[in-house]
């Protein structure tokens, strides 16, 4: 508890508040991570093999069939309490904004209006070659009644907006670093911080600080490390941020 306190006191304090969230924060929410030792994804497959641009333009049938149940499960989660809170946060002044690298979407249902999502979205798919774009549901359905690979009206195989293994750096991630190297404060929230090149704006802040249940390569770094379940974790913390706003003169 002591170190919620210290850092309710750091996002009061702050002018600048950034979050880097990362698989972690939607797992509550029923989906799995890829490094949580037996329920991450890491444990029934290679991600970096199945979710790769080599492995959708070697096979693409392949690709579809197997990341439909996946991307399903992703699209139909629901917000959990961590992704209240955060919304709770930015509606109070309290955070710019959040970097995340997750493509479920969860962040935007749960109300957060500043969202850069720097591996892309499970909402949409587009064909490479005419640049149609589709929306995914439909889309995971017709995969699911097999008809996969999904083909654009041209005949093209359509590719979900999600940056994938291999891919080039998104644009998104530029804008992340700028805001990364002038924020006061950067909360890091579910993430173990292995999946470069995200994990390269951690020492760009001025100061950290993580909540994560497993270690995360830059621990070290952190000004307050807590360990634990991001939504217990950050209901508190919107509760104790509110109540020092409260106490302000
Ligand atoms: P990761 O799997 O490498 O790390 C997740 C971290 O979250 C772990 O260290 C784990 O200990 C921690 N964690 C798990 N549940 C938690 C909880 N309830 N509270 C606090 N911490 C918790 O994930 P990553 O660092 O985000 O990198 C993996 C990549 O996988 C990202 O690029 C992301 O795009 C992608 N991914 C996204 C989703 C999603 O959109 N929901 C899901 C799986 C993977």
């Amino acid at each position: 508890m002591e170190n919620i306190k210290k850092l309710a006191q750091l996002l009061a304090e702050s002018k600048d508040t950034l979050v880097l969230t990362g698989a972690g924060v939607s797992t509550e929410s029923g989906i799995p991570d890829f490094r949580s030792p037996d329920t991450g994804l890491w444990s029934q497959m290679d991600p970096m093999e199945l979710l790769s641009r080599s492995a959708l333009s070697r096979n693409p049938a392949n690709f579809w069939t197997r990341s439909e149940p996946i991307f399903r499960e992703m699209s139909t989660a629901q917000p959990n309490s961590c992704h209240y809170a955060l919304a709770r946060l930015e509606e109070k002044g309290l955070i710019r904004g959040i970097v995340t690298q997750n493509i479920d979407s969860l962040h935007q249902r749960a109300g957060s209006k500043c969202v850069l999502e720097v591996h892309g979205h499970l909402r949409t798919a587009h064909c490479p070659s005419c640049g149609a774009e589709t929306h995914m549901p439909p889309l995971l359905d017709r995969v699911a009644t097999g008809d996969s690979p999904p083909r654009c009206s041209c005949g093209v195989v359509f590719r979900p907006d999600v940056v994938l293994f291999g891919d080039p750096l998104p644009d998104a991630f530029q804008r992340a670093w700028q805001w990364a190297r002038v924020c006061d404060l950067l909360l890091v929230v579910g993430s173990s911080l292995e999946v470069a090149p995200v994990c390269w704006l951690v020492p760009a802040a001025s100061k950290l600080a993580i909540i994560n249940m497993g270690e995360t390569q830059c621990d070290d770094l952190a000004e307050v490390l807590i360990r634990g379940k991001a939504g217990e974790i950050l209901t508190k913390l919107v509760k104790e941020a509110e109540e020092l706003l409260q106490a302000r003169p």
